[in-house]
């Protein structure tokens, strides 16, 4: 993989506990392509993420079935005086997705956030994202206050962590009497067989993402195997990863439910000109060439570049890469 190159991305609010996103894009025969495997993670699981970028740079890629891909907006655990400010810059939407459990907060400020939004935009849908961050009491505390407060949610993303306990909360939710549908996002992409969770009973929904499954290919394969719903989504990343994602949302037999692509407004900057960002929640189907100054404008550091390389030798090894 000649010309790698590595940038780091200013966000606009701290998201997972980060205010820049670092990729690593190269150029191949059907464009330029990203490789955007979070920081942390093993090289096991950034092989299939490199898998997954391969293919949207040299590999043959499936027909898309549509032209536009309804999205969500979504707003990160900030603090209520500013959610109206931040969703104003997502447009129009017909689907919010909220971020609750975030450390160093609680139930109370998850709430506010939540009727706010709902003050807010009276008519969006509302899904929430804790990702796997309550245990199972909390979670249902969550779900049942906002049962009580009459805000009904369109389906709870991970609220728990383990498969097992996803399942137990959604047989507690139905002994209550309650209907909130739960989303498997993580439990889906981290297990080495995402459809473990729909043979748990673990969950209604299930939310896909192609690059941590190694690719657009695959997470078809997946999604054709699973009875479950599936929301197409986002993992983070620029406009040049996230059209994958897109890729992948329009190639679905069917969607659903809006896809969870609408994450661009969370960056402060792009490697694209023509963002991939929804205009009134729906998403043009495309590919967007590299602006090559923004390689120049967010250039990570070299030892980052360094990183990012020994990073890719290990993982190309472990993928059968030569070179
Ligand atoms: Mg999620």
């Amino acid at each position: 993989m000649a010309a790698a190159r590595v940038v780091s991305i200013p966000l606009r609010t701290r998201f997972r506990g980060m205010t820049e996103r670092e990729l690593l894009v190269f150029e191949g025969p059907n464009g330029w392509s990203e490789w955007a495997a979070f920081p942390e993670y093993g090289d096991e699981e950034a092989s299939l993420w490199l898998e997954a970028a391969l293919e949207w740079g040299y590999g043959s890629l499936p027909a898309t079935k549509r032209s536009q891909v309804k999205v969500n907006a979504i707003l990160p655990a900030i603090k209520v005086e500013e959610i109206a400010k931040l969703l104003s810059k997502a447009g129009k939407f017909e689907t919010v997705k909220i971020k609750v459990s975030e450390s160093g907060q609680n139930l109370t400020d998850d709430i506010s956030r939540i009727q706010e939004v709902k003050t807010l935009y009276p008519e969006a849908k509302i899904r929430l994202d804790a990702n796997g961050g309550f245990d199972i009491p909390l979670a249902l505390e969550l779900i049942e206050k906002l049962s009580a407060l009459g805000i009904k949610l369109e389906y709870f993303e991970q609220p728990v962590k383990t498969i097992a306990e996803l399942a137990e909360l959604r047989l507690e939710i139905s002994k209550r009497g309650l209907e909130t549908l739960i989303a498997a996002d993580e439990s889906a992409r981290k297990s080495s067989d995402p459809l473990a969770v729909e043979i748990a009973g673990a969950a209604d929904i299930l939310v896909l993402k192609s690059a941590p499954l190694g690719g657009i290919a695959r997470a078809l394969e997946v999604a054709a195997s699973s009875k479950l719903p599936i929301v197409a989504s986002s993992a983070m990343q620029s406009s040049i990863g996230l059209g994958a994602e897109l890729h992948f949302a329009a190639s679905l037999d069917e969607l659903v439910f809006d896809a969870g692509l609408g994450t661009l407004n969370l960056f402060a900057g792009d490697l694209v000109r023509n963002q991939l960002r929804p205009e009134n929640g729906v998403l043009e189907v495309r590919r967007e060439e590299l602006n090559t100054s923004a390689l120049e404008i967010f250039n990570a550091e070299d030892h980052r570049y360094d990183w990012w390389i020994a990073r890719l030798e290990r993982c190309g090894r472990l993928i059968g890469l030569e070179g």
